[in-house]
This record gives structure tokens, sequence and C-alpha cells, in this order.
């Protein structure tokens, strides 16, 4: 048996499903067909979504806590193929193979926070103006969720949604990347042995996946019946999507593109800004929505700060990513290439010098795996190739003079993903995190703006969507909420002291 059937034995995979079918998916490492999967067709979608309804309305009566232990038993059968699903993620998606584990790793981070959430799914109580009157708020589940998702989190994304959704008593439809399928389906899977562990509280269609291209996610967003649709990609799916959503008033979480800066004043520490830089900027090679893409560097360092940035990346290892050592893997496909090469040229054209990278590597070994080189590019001002989101390692370099222009170029572009500064000085850092510092979603200090951890809200601003899912009080949008007003007492008084009658 091959490696890649190996691994999705182990991962409980059987074989009709990874072959004789339409959708070829091809390892970015050196362009191999993994599988062919049978791709599910929208003609089935009211199919899956009537099952998802019937689920919901079982599902929903279980007690939270009871639901809580469901995605316990996921956790545990995660951590039981951790190895065998990171490995996947890293064949289908070219992530070195730290990433691809630490892909599953929040997978698990996130089953562990939604089994607490559990039982601390909170409403408030509210004092009343009338005597003898209660007021108190509840929050129910809300209904089926799909969960439409991009290629470079092919796993953990899904389960940053299913495991929040499933604690809030709703049903989930998944439609993975058709880029990327293998790694959902593998999570999927864990997941199906949680449920026949958890035995017959879990209804049919309780989970679902339908592996397809964009048409399936479009029938689910259409779809009055899917309560919630949280879509995860780029700017230009999110705008067919949002309106659609809009259109029939069901609720949306879209995370979309991401155009993350970092602010490295003269008060920074340049050795672990040079750290993060290197990882926010190169890491999953440059295929991240958080990734670094634009440095903006007071005058007085840059000079420093770049002759260390571009010896850092002399070493880097651009190989194979499930070679011991490789930092950097391959883009996820010829089309990714040349939408680099496509913005370099233009970042050229706009005044831009490339200080360094942007070639293929390693065409001769890998002519169907496009590596490449990252590239640092040193602008003259914003211009519109850096406003724009290159999904590669370019990194664009700016230079300021004054702070509060630094904080005006950094807020300065449509995406409102991540941000972070590297200061020591407790002046410029509150800045940066005020009303009026990055406008953000996420804004760090003194780390990257990559690699956050499941216990925050994750998601932005302006063009990435506005939305949040994952930690803090994310789970809010996967319940409805019911305001209760309760009179015990023997009179009926109006609010704001209204007589009627
Ligand atoms: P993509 O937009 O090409 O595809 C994402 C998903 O949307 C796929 O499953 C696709 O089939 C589906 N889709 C496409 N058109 C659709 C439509 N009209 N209706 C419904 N579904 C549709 O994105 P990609 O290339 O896979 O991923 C890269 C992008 O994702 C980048 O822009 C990146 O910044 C973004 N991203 C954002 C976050 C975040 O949390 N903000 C996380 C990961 C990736």
């Amino acid at each position: 048996m091959s490696e890649i059937n190996e691994l999705f034995s182990r991962c409980g995979i059987a074989e009709q499903e990874f072959t004789g079918g339409t959708l070829s998916v091809c390892s970015p490492i050196d362009g191999a067909e993994l599988a062919r999967i049978p791709e599910r067709s929208v003609a089935e979608t009211p199919a899956v979504i009537a099952r998802s309804l019937a689920a919901f309305k079982k599902w929903r009566l279980i007690p939270a806590p009871v639901r809580g232990e469901l995605v316990r038993l996921w956790g545990e059968e995660l951590r039981a193929v951790k190895t065998d699903i990171g490995r996947i993620v890293s064949l289908e998606v070219g992530k070195i193979v730290e990433e691809g584990l630490g892909e599953v790793q929040e997978c698990i981070d996130i089953c562990d926070f939604a089994l607490g959430l559990s039982r601390q799914l909170y409403g408030k109580t509210i004092v009343s103006e009338r005597p003898g009157h209660r007021i108190m708020e509840q929050y129910h589940p809300l209904g089926p969720v799909g969960v439409i998702t991009a290629f470079n989190f092919p796993s953990a994304v899904f389960a940053w949604n299913a495991a929040l959704a499933l604690v809030c008593g709703d049903p989930v439809i998944f439609k993975p990347s058709e880029k990327a399928p293998l790694s959902g389906l593998a999570t999927v899977k864990a997941l199906d042995r949680a449920i026949a562990r958890f035995g017959n509280r879990a209804p049919d269609g309780l989970v679902q996946i339908m592996i397809g291209r964009g048409d399936i996610g479009a029938a689910l967003v259409a779809s009055p019946d899917v309560a919630l649709i949280s879509a995860t990609g780029s700017t230009r799916m999110g705008r067919a999507v949002g309106p659609k959503v809009a259109e029939r008033f069901g609720r949306r979480i879209l995370e979309l593109g991401g155009n993350n800066a970092m602010i490295v004043t003269p008060h920074a520490d340049l050795d672990m800004a040079l750290r993060a830089i290197l990882f926010g900027a190169v890491g999953t090679a440059g295929q991240r929505c958080t990734t670094l893409r634009r440095l903006i560097v007071h005058g007085s360092v840059k000079t420093k700060l770049l002759a260390k940035v571009l010896a850092a990346y002399e070493t880097l290892r651009i190989d194979n990513p499930l070679t011991a050592g490789t930092l950097v893997g391959p883009l996820i496909d010829k089309t990714a290439f040349d939408q680099m090469q496509s913005s370099i040229e233009q970042a050229r054209a706009q005044g831009g010098r490339v200080l360094t990278g942007g070639q293929r590597v390693h065409a001769d070994r890998f002519p169907e795996g496009y590596y490449v080189r990252p590239a640092v590019i040193e602008m003259p001002a914003q211009t519109d190739i850096v406003r724009h989101e290159t999904f590669a390692p370019i990194l664009y370099v700016l230079e300021y003079d004054d702070f509060d222009a630094a904080i005006e170029m950094h807020n300065d572009v449509p995406q409102g993903l991540s941000s972070c500064i590297f200061s020591n000085n407790m002046r410029e850092v509150e800045t940066f995190l005020s009303a009026s510092g990055s406008d953000c979603g996420m804004a760090n200090v003194n780390i990257g703006p990559n690699g956050a951890e499941i216990g925050g809200a994750f998601g932005g601003e302006k063009e990435t969507g506005g939305d949040r899912e994952s930690g803090s009080d994310a789970w809010k949008q996967y319940m409805r909420r019911t305001t209760n007003t309760i009179n015990f007492s023997t009179e009926l008084p109006l609010a704001q002291g209204i007589t009627f009658g």
C-alpha cells in the first residue's frame, strides 16, 4: 500500500471515497495525484439540508454539557490520529511537518475549549424597572451551520466552527475547499468515530460533508434553512456570499483576506522583531490569512533591520515540506505562482525595488511543484499593489519618520485582519492599541501578526469581513438570544411608567 493509502486507511477514509471520482487532488509538493474524489452535486443539497434540519430538531434538546461530551470524544479521536492528519495537511497543502501538526493541535485545542464552553453558555439576569419583575437572557441553538473553508487551513477552520456549533446545539454541513478536501475529510472521520462512541443521542445527519466546488457553497448560502453561514476565503468570495446571506436575513461569519503589517519603531528589540518577521512573512510560504505582508519601519532602524532580514532570508531552507529542516514549502499551485509574479511586476512598475527573492526554485526537481524564494520589496510608498493581498511570500518594506503617519499608513489598506508593533516604548504601544491605533481585529505587541491561539476571538474588520470565530464570546453567533421578562407580581405595570386606559 502506498503511504497516502495507508494514511487514508488509518484515518478511516474508505477507498471509494478517494478513488474513481471527478475531483483530482494533487500535492503541491510535486504535483502527484493524491486522490480522485467523488464530488457531491448541487442537486443533492436540498436533501442534505433537510437531514440537517431534522437533526437540529433533536440535537437542540440534548443538554449542552452532554453535547460537550461529543466534542470531548472528538478531541480524543483527533489526538489518536494527530500525526496522520498532520501528514495529510502537509501532503495536500504543502505545509511543513511542524505546521501540519500545529493545525491538528488547533483542532484539539478548540475541542477542549468547546467542552468547557458547554457548561458556560451564560445569559445575563437584568434588573427590571418594574416591581415584581425579572428580566433574563437565554441562548438557544440556532439551526444548521454551513461551514465553507479555504485551502490554507483545511482542517482547523472546520474544527473551530464545528466544535462551537455542536456544543451550541447546531448541526453542521461542511463544504471544504476543492483544493484541499482530504484533510477536512480526515477531520470529519475523526468526528464520525466520536459520534459512534457517543451513541444514539447524536441524530443522523448531525455532521455532513459535501465535497465539491463553489456552486455547492453557493447553494448552502442561498438556503434560508441554513441559519448561519461561516465562510472563510478570499474577499472576492465574501463579496458574493455576504449580500446573498443578507438578502435572506441569514447570519454569517465572514473570515476573508488580510494585509497584515508590523510597525517597527526605534524602541524595538530588533532581534525579536527579526524572528517574528521570519515566521510571519515566510511561514506557510506566505499563505496564511495572517501572513506578514507589510513592514513599516522607522528610518533610523531600517538599514540595520533590513540587513538582518536579508541575511536571514539567505539562509532559509526552501524544500520539500516533509524534509526535516525545511522552513518554506511550495505554493499551492501554478495560479498562486503566476499571481506572485504578476504582483512583483506591478510592484516594480510602481517604484518598488526587489531586495531579494521572487524566483521559482527547484523546478528541475519538482516540475509540477511551485517553490519560490520569498521576496522582500522596498516600496517608495503604499501603492496599489501593496494595498492588495497577494497570497504568496512577498514582504513590502515601507519607511516612516513620524509615528502618527506610520499608524495612518498601517490603517490605509482595505483589509483589517491582524497587526503588530515592535516597541518597548509604552506610549507607542498603548497608542497602537488605542482607539486611534490599529484598526484591525487583532493587534499584537512584540509578537508577529500570525499564529493566534484559539482562546481569543479571531477575525478582522473592513474587507476581512467584520466577524469573529474561535474563542472568547464568538460562540454567541452560533446561538439565538431571547430576552425574557417575567412578572411574578399581581399587577401589570407597563414599562416607561405608561398608563394605558
Ligand atoms: P477562495 O475564496 O478561492 O475559496 C474559499 C472557499 O469558498 C472554497 O471552499 C470555495 O469553493 C468557496 N467558494 C468560492 N466561491 C463561492 C461562492 N460564490 N459561494 C460560496 N462558496 C464559494 O479562497 P482560497 O484561495 O481557498 O483561500 C485563500 C483566501 O482565504 C485568502 O484570501 C486568505 O486570506 C483567506 N483566508 C482568510 C482567513 C480568515 O480567517 N480571515 C483564514 C484562511 C484564509
